[in-house]
């Protein structure tokens, strides 16, 4: 019996996405349906296709892009942490958890419960608050894991946060499905694809209790 949980949003036609970036879309280009000698498809996707990274790059001019991802970035140890507040991830309840310098975090919210039920995008997600980012990168943790589909919000501190978290060298995860993971220690394994010049990529998350 495998004890990973898989933390991955299903990745399929119709799917949640940012409101403005590319649809995913799957077609079949061969068929076996049709009398062709294989299956073949085609995917059209957004670099922030459902579960996924950021790269420096994303919102910093010349930063690192998705390749130079050091690998031990999302493969290792990880605290899930547990943020009840409803609205934002803010500096005050994030810092009861006393961030240590190279750990790796994900913050499970309310949002693992309720967003990913609907494939309609939700501009109230609970997002990191300005000042929660600040505390980040203060900490020098090594990587961020979000279940929301960004770490800023849709009405506020959506450049701020991303700035400040990239700007520490602290890679982030997007789109967790956290909501069959208990806060506590886990094994991370998450990885990207390893799009050269990217600022993101698609990415396969798993956790295993420790
Ligand atoms: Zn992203």
């Amino acid at each position: 019996v495998s004890n990973w949980i898989d933390v991955t949003l299903p990745v399929r036609n119709g799917m949640v996405h940012w409101p403005g970036d590319p649809e995913y879309k799957i077609r079949q280009v061969l068929d076996q349906r049709n009398g062709d000698i294989c299956t073949l498809s085609h995917i059209d996707l957004s670099a922030h296709t459902g579960t996924h990274m950021d790269a420096p790059r994303h919102f910093l001019q010349g930063a690192a892009t998705m390749e130079q991802m050091p690998i031990d970035a999302t493969i290792g140890p990880a605290r899930v942490i547990w943020i009840s507040d409803p609205l934002a991830i803010c500096r005050p309840e994030l810092e009861q958890y006393d961030l240590q310098p190279g750990e790796r975090i994900l913050i499970k919210t309310q949002n693992s419960a309720k967003r990913w039920n609907s494939d309609d995008f939700d501009e109230d997600y609970i997002f990191i608050a300005a000042d929660a980012a600040a505390y980040i990168a203060e900490r020098r943790i090594r990587t961020i894991g979000v279940d929301a589909l960004s770490v800023g919000g849709f009405k506020q501190d959506m450049v701020e946060t991303h700035q400040t978290i990239l700007g520490a060298d602290i890679w982030i995860i997007e789109g967790l499905n956290l909501s069959a993971v208990e806060p506590g220690d886990y094994e991370l394994v998450c990885l990207p694809l390893k799009l050269v010049g990217s600022d993101g990529s698609p990415a396969r998350a798993v956790l295993r209790k420790i």
